[in-house]
């Protein structure tokens, strides 16, 4: 009894106590929601998706008015090859451009196919010179030296490079191949004034694990493509940037309907030196 009494008669304590702590806690909420919305920095590339070995997946769509300017990058990967020419075919027969993603060492066994390329109209872009993970991902600097050799490769099959030069990383910037090297590969990328490029959609020409319900590889991959572009239909400014394989002869095959099915959505094809992420 005599103890509670004693706490009966002590002091409630700072009647400023309370208010203060209150204060420090809203301004503790507020600056860290500031601080997380400040995050998404100006100068890093845009949220991708998981890469290899995953299916394509993006955020969830954010409802945006609909202004009539839906973008799409459409981008091929790993060529140039022999299926490259009947893809420049196909997408002159729809007016369409794209962005290759080459590898040196092919630019300089096909460099026909690779002039062709940029004599349509179509951007060529850097995969590096062997897209081996061992040599790409050995340190930042070999994957620069990769560049800098396609770099050569391209001016002297070419005459020139791009003055805007996109990058993508062998199986995509996740890749656990690049994981210990990747900040660095990015850091000298940017400090190079390169830009650096995933996707956030594709028909999963490389992922076959995905097809469990026996669909041929045109069947598959033209459903893979329906489901990604039914992510974007709600968010017509999310510039689509598309994963094609030209080495893949089913994505080439379906490449008439694909064009004529985002003809049909209203999409305007552009390459990546437009990208909003240069600027
Ligand atoms: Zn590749």
């Amino acid at each position: 009894m005599d103890e509670n009494k004693e706490k009966k008669n002590q002091p409630a304590g700072n009647p400023l106590l309370f208010p203060i702590l209150l204060l420090f806690a809203i301004y503790v909420a507020v600056g860290y929601v500031m601080h997380t919305e400040a995050v998404p920095g100006t100068e890093t590339p845009p949220p991708q998706p998981p890469q290899t070995e995953q299916p394509v997946q993006t955020a969830a769509p954010v409802k945006r008015s609909t202004n009539g300017t839906r973008s799409i990058y459409l981008t091929f990967d790993d060529g140039p090859c022999e299926n490259t020419p009947r893809v420049l075919d196909t997408l002159d027969r729809y007016g369409a451009k794209a962005t290759f993603f080459t590898v040196g060492m092919y630019v300089d066994r096909y460099p026909e196919t690779t002039k062709e390329i940029v004599r349509r109209g179509n951007l060529i872009a850097c995969h590096t010179y062997t897209h081996d993970y061992e040599k790409c991902y050995a340190s930042a600097d070999a994957f620069i030296a990769e560049t800098e050799k396609w770099k050569r490769s391209v001016q002297k099959t070419c005459g020139g490079v791009p003055p805007r030069l996109c990058v993508r990383f062998p199986g995509g910037s996740t890749t656990k191949y690049a994981a210990d090297v990747r900040d660095d590969i990015i850091a000298q990328l940017n400090a190079s004034g390169y830009r650096w490029f995933d996707w956030n959609a594709g028909d999963n020409d490389k992922w076959p694990k995905g097809n469990t319900k026996g669909l041929s590889d045109t069947e598959y991959f033209m459903q893979s493509y329906k489901e990604c572009m039914g992510w974007f239909e709600d968010t017509p400014d999310v510039p689509v940037v598309f994963l094609f394989h030209d080495t893949e002869e089913g994505s080439v095959d379906i490449l008439p309907d694909v064009l004529q099915d985002l003809i049909n959505r209203g999409y305007n094809f552009r390459l990546l030196d437009e990208h909003p992420d240069w600027g």
